[in-house]
């Protein structure tokens, strides 16, 4: 399976991303570009340098870091042909260049999943998100508790809020979100690609949609 996972901030990417990976088996290499760049800032490396300014407000991070990023995962020697991306592309370029990458190495994606919900139900689910900062589990304090007061259940200590989690941040990655990524999601519909799936139900309601949608998805596209 070749997946791409769309949709705004919120939507549930991660959380079904590991649904996914359970269910699709562990040949299946998950890559969450903001998780790459989320770590990249931790370690104050010359990329996550680059990327803060932009993550912080609420931006996309520029397109020609982005696609180098990639390129270089996609281009390592011992590269996992099953895949899951977590947020990638965002834009038509990135889109256009991973159609490319794809192209050279002769791997059609499987399908594009779109996890559809409306800005009023996002927030919430945001403000209220935490994150392992050490294995990028995320909990919500609602919806998906952690068993201690906070803390990763891994056992990695002290859960963190993202600073892009805030109400204005949202709204404005939203903006962003509408702007840059809805004509993705066009240009996969021309495609044929698409796995529309609503998100605003609860994340075991979702995950079985999901799964079944992929399902079905492959039957008739005799994948
Ligand atoms: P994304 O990766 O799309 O930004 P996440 O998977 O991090 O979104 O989910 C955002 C927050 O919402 C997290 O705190 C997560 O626990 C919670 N969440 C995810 N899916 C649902 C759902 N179906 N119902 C309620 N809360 C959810
Ligand atoms: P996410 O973890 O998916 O919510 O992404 C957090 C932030 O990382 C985004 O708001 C962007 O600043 C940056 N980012 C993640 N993926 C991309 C991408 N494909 N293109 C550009 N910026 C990205």
């Amino acid at each position: 399976m070749r997946l791409v996972l769309l949709g705004p901030p919120g939507a549930g990417k991660g959380t079904q991303s590991d649904v996914l990976k359970e269910k699709l088996g562990h040949g299946v290499l998950h890559h969450s570009v903001g998780d790459i760049l989320r770590d990249a800032v931790k370690k104050n490396t010359p990329l996550g340098k680059q990327a803060e300014p932009f993550m912080s407000s609420g931006k996309l991070v520029p397109d020609n870091i982005i696609l180098g990023v990639i390129r270089e995962r996609f281009m390592e020697k011992n590269f996992q042909p099953c895949f899951l991306m977590d947020g990638f592309p965002r834009t038509i370029p990135q889109a256009e260049a991973f159609d490319s990458i794809l192209k050279e190495l002769r791997l059609p994606l499987t399908g594009v999943i779109v996890l559809d919900i409306p800005l009023s139900a996002i927030i919430e689910r945001l403000v209220q998100r935490r994150s392992c900062p050490v294995c990028h589990r995320v909990y919500h304090l609602k919806y998906q508790k952690p068993k201690h007061d906070e803390m990763c259940d891994e056992g990695h200590g002290a859960l963190i809020q993202r600073p892009d989690d805030s109400a204005e941040i949202i709204r404005q990655r939203f903006a962003v979100y509408e702007k840059e990524t809805l004509p993705v999601i066009q240009y996969y519909q021309k495609k044929n690609l698409l796995i529309p799936v609503v998100a605003t139900e609860s994340i075991d309601n979702v995950s079985k949609d999901l799964l079944a949608k992929i399902d079905l998805f492959k039957k008739e596209h005799v994948l």
